[in-house]
């Protein structure tokens, strides 16, 4: 029997029609619960994702899945009361002494769809903006982690009636139909060949669309750099849930006559770092598993040089073909191809050749090569001398560009993302609105420059 969606919409929709503007207090409130339900059950949500893993780091699931949630909830509910305030702009001298501001409305109803990957803060910080927005919410956990999604949909209710969150199980048939749900604003995170489905979903409603998809984030290491440093950065964001993050290094261009030294970098950083640890994250499943197994042995099988430091640590994988599969698709995963340029405007060249990536990370501190990465390459972020920090750092738009997504949330962003940002005027009574009518007056046209 198919799913419908509708009542559960119907209930939202009629919330949102309700109430438009909930006060900063309704706003504050609804994320101190978010906040709450985070904090109070960390124990059941940690068991959660080790249990959808298989096997997956504690302080990495409080650092990037609690953390993650409850920094963003305080932030927003310290910087709201800012960021609900209208603000006024500039009036052309034609038209003064009226006034005109910029005031930040909820949109209404907005769809959240999350990704397997962070089951628990992909699918909550989006809803942190859209609370903070003064929307509600609807959202699809990921199939991938039953555990998790299941755990929400037990837990959100007893801290959200349905008109103000709502949690939608079910695999592909049930995203589908949620998709194209009529919502104010819908925001994915996945796969690029999803988010062009949800895309095209949503544009039967003309519902906006912000789509945080993925692709692969090169690392450049610069000729200045310190490659003890950079490989020691490069390590933590690969290292980091095993690979699976959007915004994890998925190649490195360095110079060809430095590339030994820093594989020998890398390779002492992974030993210092995540020494084959069994208990360490591992591969979301089986298939996931196969995938990566497949990518190292095709590489290995075209005559890479390949550095396998263990089942639970990044493998390097050293100047591979454009053609093998590590090099086609988003690894996602442990595999970590070192590829050597002839000098850095081959490296930016290289990037500029392929899709706009979610992250650009390049290991330098020439300011003139800084500048000219600012200036000649396109990705959602630039980051550097560090990997996967700017996700930290609240007040940054975290989003892709082209390829890698559209639309930015986190912070303000999120704030105005999910707000109708509505342009208001206010006509002064003192005004000689009159003049402007017709009869047009000659005087008064040369005056205003039509003359
Ligand atoms: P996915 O695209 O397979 O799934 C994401 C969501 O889409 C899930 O809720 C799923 O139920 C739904 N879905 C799956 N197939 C669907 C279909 N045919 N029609 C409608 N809905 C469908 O992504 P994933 O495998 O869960 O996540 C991995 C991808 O997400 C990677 O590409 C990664 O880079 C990207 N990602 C991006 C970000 C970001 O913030 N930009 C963050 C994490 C992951």
């Amino acid at each position: 029997m198919t799913r419908d969606l509708t009542g559960e919409f119907q209930i939202q929709r009629q919330a949102a029609n309700q109430e438009p503007y909930p006060t900063l207090t309704v706003r504050r409130d609804r994320l101190a619960r978010l906040a709450r339900m985070t904090k109070h059950h960390q124990l059941e949500i940690i068991r959660a994702i080790q249990t959808d893993f298989g096997q997956r780091s504690d302080v990495e699931i409080r650092m990037a899945e609690i953390s993650a949630v409850l920094h963003a909830v305080r932030h927003a509910r310290l910087h709201l009361w800012r960021w609900m305030r209208p603000w006024a702009v500039s009036m052309p001298w034609r038209l003064l002494p009226a006034r005109a501001r910029i005031a930040p409305q909820p949109l209404g109803v907005i769809g959240v769809m999350s990704p397997w990957n962070y089951p628990w803060s992909l699918a909550l910080m989006p809803v942190v903006d859209a609370f903070a927005a003064g929307n509600v919410a609807m959202l699809k956990p990921s199939e991938h982690c039953p555990m998790t999604s299941a755990l929400l949909k037990r837990l959100v209710p007893q801290y959200f009636p349905p008109e103000e969150l709502c949690v939608v199980e079910g695999g592909v048939e049930v995203a589908t139909l949620f998709s194209r749900l009529p919502f104010d604003h819908l925001l994915f995170t996945g796969s690029n060949a999803v988010g062009r489905q949800i895309a095209q979903s949503a544009a039967v409603n003309l519902t906006p669309t912000t789509l945080e998809l993925g692709g692969k984030s090169p690392v450049i290491v610069a000729s200045d750099a310190d490659l003890d440093q950079a490989a020691a950065a490069i390590i933590f964001g690969k290292g980091m849930n095993a690979g699976q993050t959007c915004i994890a290094p998925d190649y490195v261009l360095v110079e060809s006559r430095r590339i030994s030294e820093l594989v020998k970098a890398l390779s002492h950083a992974i030993q210092k770092q995540r020494p084959d640890d069994h208990s360490a994250t591992q591969a979301i499943d089986a298939t996931h598993q196969q995938r990566l197994d497949d990518m190292l042995a095709e590489a290995h099988d075209h005559g890479c040089r390949v550095i396998d430091h263990g089942q639970h640590a990044p493998a390097l994988i050293i100047d591979p073909h454009q053609d093998l599969q590590v090099m086609r698709e988003e690894i996602f995963g442990r595999c970590l191809p070192v590829i050597g340029v002839s000098d850095m405007q081959a490296a930016l060249n290289y990037v500029n050749d392929r899709p706009h990536p979610l992250a650009l990370y390049a290991f330098t501190s020439d300011k003139t090569l800084q500048q000219q990465l600012l200036h000649t390459t396109r990705s959602g972020a630039l980051v550097f001398n560090a990997t996967l920090l700017h996700h930290a750092v609240p007040s940054l738009p975290f989003g892709g560009v082209g390829e890698s997504g559209m639309g930015a949330y986190h912070g303000r962003h999120g704030f105005e993302r999910f707000s109708h940002l509505r342009g208001v005027f206010y006509q002064s009574k003192r005004a000689p609105s009159t003049m402007l009518y017709p009869p047009y007056r000659r005087w008064l046209m040369k005056l205003i420059g039509l003359g």
